[in-house]
């Protein structure tokens, strides 16, 4: 299989022109979530080009082009998220749009198709089989664009992989592999999973110099909560790496006014599914006590999240062992990362690689986050896919057997119980006029 790997190697390198002219359009064509039409249009043809058949519209904008070895095996994914952030001072924003690829992804999507390149015509000589799969929307972004369409009825959720689990894209696939944008070389452990939260404080409206008393601040109430909220902070367990923030979207209207609306958007983060469940408890037992204090109610909308992500040791092994193959590098293990990603879902179920590759500098989300080193950020990235594969499939796919056959996480079942608390409302009223 060392031999294949250096052709492989070989290849990408001979068609290196083609690979950065990919990554050139990908990188000026930014679409955030769900609305990746261009991007997913260009992904397609580059597949369809390979000769493969590619299947569409899945979740929108996803799309999946496999390969078979003929040979029993297992089915591995090779993962590309297709979505950009609106952040439009980047250099590469979209004029119009404001859209701009300031997490890297254009990156995946560039390694994802040079591997596809250089593995579609070496497939007879591994076993099993490979999903090339470009999924949507992982940043959590538009939340308004996302619950238009979820409320239509055309997705059930804000992030790209929840949705492609609902719609069983994942259900034949035994492994996946994504490498993501980064500063340098490495696997996390671990991501926090996260539970977005709405909350709206409903008071009664009164004139705020002639006749305050007469109305129930539901501004105060979202202070109060926001004060409790920080007084928890030293009771969660370091363990659970819990992480609370957000914002006052909603302050009242006029300052002459009591304002009898106030809302908050939360995110609160946890290491584990538990863990994030029962700092969400705390959450709601403090925006009920400032309800109840001032007399007023509040509405508790969990809007969705992600999972936190476990990384498979296994698989991140078979990248080290490839990664030293490759340039004598090791492989970094960066720990525990308090951010959050929809691989959390998928590594749930599967498992899961989630690396980095270098080759970008700045803040990612930030308009400084921009590509610096072509070669890290998607050359040796789509060889070590390449190889990654070769690891997995090669030698009757005997790694990638044993892989497979690892205990879960989590079952499907528990899995969707799951999202549904994170999808329930509740109101408490304690407004006793
Ligand atoms: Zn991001
Ligand atoms: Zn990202």
């Amino acid at each position: 299989m060392k031999n294949l790997k250096q052709t492989l190697i070989a290849e990408i390198e001979a068609k290196k022109d083609e690979i950065s002219a990919i990554a050139d359009f990908l990188l000026k064509n930014p679409e955030t979530g769900y609305k990746e039409f261009k991007t997913s249009a260009f992904v397609r043809n580059e597949l369809e080009k390979l000769g493969l058949q590619v299947k569409t519209d899945l979740a929108i904008t996803g799309l999946r082009a496999d390969i078979d070895s003929g040979r029993p095996g297992p089915k591995i994914a090779i993962m590309g998220e297709l979505d950009a952030l609106p952040v439009p001072s980047h250099p590469f924003a979209d004029q119009q749009t404001g859209a701009a690829h300031a997490c890297g992804h254009f990156a995946q999507l560039t390694m994802m198709l040079a591997a596809a390149k250089v593995l579609v015509p070496v497939i007879k000589e591994l076993s099993g089989s490979i999903a090339f799969i470009a999924v949507p929307a992982e940043e959590f972004q538009s939340l308004e664009y996302c619950r238009k369409l979820i409320a239509d009825g055309k997705i059930s959720y804000c992030g790209g992989k929840p949705e492609f689990i609902k719609q069983g894209v994942f259900d034949d696939i035994d492994m996946v592999l994504l490498i993501h944008a980064g500063h340098d070389t490495f696997t996390p452990a671990s991501f926090n999973g996260f539970c977005m939260k709405q909350i709206i404080f409903k008071g009664r409206a009164a004139h705020g110099g002639l006749s305050p008393w007469a109305g129930i601040n539901a501004a105060t109430m979202a202070r109060q909560a926001l004060n409790m909220i920080d007084g928890q902070r030293d009771t969660f367990n370091d363990k659970d790496s819990v992480r609370i923030h957000g914002i006052i979207s909603d302050g009242g209207n006029a300052v002459n006014v009591v304002p009898a609306r106030a809302e908050l958007e939360l995110q609160v983060r946890a290491k584990t599914p538990e863990a994030v469940k029962s700092a969400c408890s705390v959450v709601d037992r403090c925006v009920k006590a400032a309800a109840m204090a001032f007399g007023g109610s509040v509405e508790i909308h969990n809007l969705g999240g992600y999972m936190p992500y476990q990384g498979c040791p296994e698989l991140n092994a078979v990248h080290a062992e490839n990664l030293k193959e490759l340039c004598g590098g090791v492989l970094g293990d960066f720990g525990h990362r308090g951010s959050s990603t929809d691989m959390g879902d998928v590594s749930m179920l599967i498992p899961a690689l989630h690396a980095y590759s270098g080759g970008f500098s700045g803040s990612p989300h930030a308009k400084d986050f921009v590509m610096v080193d072509f070669e890290l950020a998607c050359i040796q990235g789509a060889k070590l896919l390449a190889m990654d594969a070769v690891s997995l499939l090669g030698s009757n796919a005997e790694k990638a057997k044993a892989i497979a056959s690892l205990p879960k996480i989590m079952d499907k079942k528990t899995y969707f119980e799951y999202k549904e608390l994170l999808s329930s409302s509740e109101e408490f009223d304690y407004d006793q006029a």
